[in-house]
């Protein structure tokens, strides 16, 4: 949709991106998103945008992203508590920053900040927007006790993967803080009994009635991503990778070779930003 006159352009500052990491993945993966995506083309400082959500102090980490890098004190273990302790404090942070559109993602996504920018553009920021891609093909279901009485109901509903990003408007996220601001996130996800990225859905569509809205344009290692169109790959959202686990799970993209580059990440990056002082094409300007 074409946006209203009145509508100011959307900044890239206006949008904050949460990266939920953990200690373990500091190396092996965060390096390669502060040295592509997160940081801007050229010179080689983190975006204002980014923010790095982990589970312990580092130094060297620190050096790279300053005050971009949020330890939250929530413990390092693969748990629905922990994670979903990362989550609330993701969005406390992004409600105490102001900022206009909330994004989270996993630290084996690739963000495009620009196909970012335009997909929210179409927007309001004080509409309610839930944006992402489906989990499943079909809603989930959680069980839901009814106040004083013993019965119990089920509320059916859709949500976003965590691990291809989704985003929130400020309007919804604001409408969200009875059962996620200052901590109650967690208890939420703990009646709920609900993984970080479900409780999203429960709460935006279990108790708000608001909807998500699918997006193609956000990728998880989930999906075969062999799949996407090589000259689709530019346009896409957020991307992600298999893994040791699945090496050929990853985008088809033109570049460095499987061997320098096993997520496509580089090669991506220098698709979108070619004067990046590391990617081959780069030009002395
Ligand atoms: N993660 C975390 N704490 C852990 C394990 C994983 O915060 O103890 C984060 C990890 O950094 C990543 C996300 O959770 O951003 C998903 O982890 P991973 O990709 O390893 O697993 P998946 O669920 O995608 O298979
Ligand atoms: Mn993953």
């Amino acid at each position: 949709p074409a946006r209203p006159a009145s509508v100011p352009r959307l900044r890239p500052d206006d949008v904050f991106i949460a990266v939920k990491t953990t200690q373990k993945n500091h190396g092996p993966r965060l390096g390669l998103l502060l040295s592509t995506w997160i940081s801007r083309a050229r010179q080689q400082v983190v975006s204002p945008q980014t923010f790095i959500f982990t589970d312990g102090d580092d130094p060297e980490l620190q050096l790279r992203a300053g005050s971009h890098v949020i330890n939250t004190n929530c413990s390092a273990v693969h748990t629905r508590q922990a994670l979903c302790c990362k989550m609330a404090v993701e969005y406390d942070k992004f409600i105490e920053s102001g900022r206009k559109w909330f994004c989270h993602v996993d630290d084996d996504n690739y963000v495009n900040p620009r196909g970012l920018l335009r997909l929210l553009s179409a927007f309001s920021p004080s509409q309610d927007v839930y944006l992402g891609r489906p989990s499943l093909d079909h809603p989930i279901e959680a069980a839901e006790r009814v106040p004083g009485g013993g019965t119990v109901t089920t509320v059916k509903f859709w949500f976003a993967t965590g691990g291809a990003g989704f985003c929130l408007s400020r309007g919804l996220a604001l409408k969200m803080s009875p059962w996620a601001s200052l901590g109650s996130f967690i208890s939420t996800a703990e009646r709920a009994r609900l993984p970080d990225d479900c409780t999203v859905g429960y709460i935006v569509e279990g108790l708000l009635g608001a909807r998500l809205l699918p997006s193609a344009l956000f990728h998880s290692h989930l999906e075969d991503l062999r799949r996407l169109p090589p000259d689709a790959v530019l346009r896409q959202v957020t991307l992600s990778y298999g893994g040791p686990e699945n090496p050929h799970n990853v985008v088809n993209v033109g570049g460095f070779s499987l061997q320098q580059d096993p997520t496509r990440f580089k090669s991506v990056h220098c698709l979108l930003y070619p004067d990046t002082d590391w990617c081959p094409m780069h030009k002395q300007s």
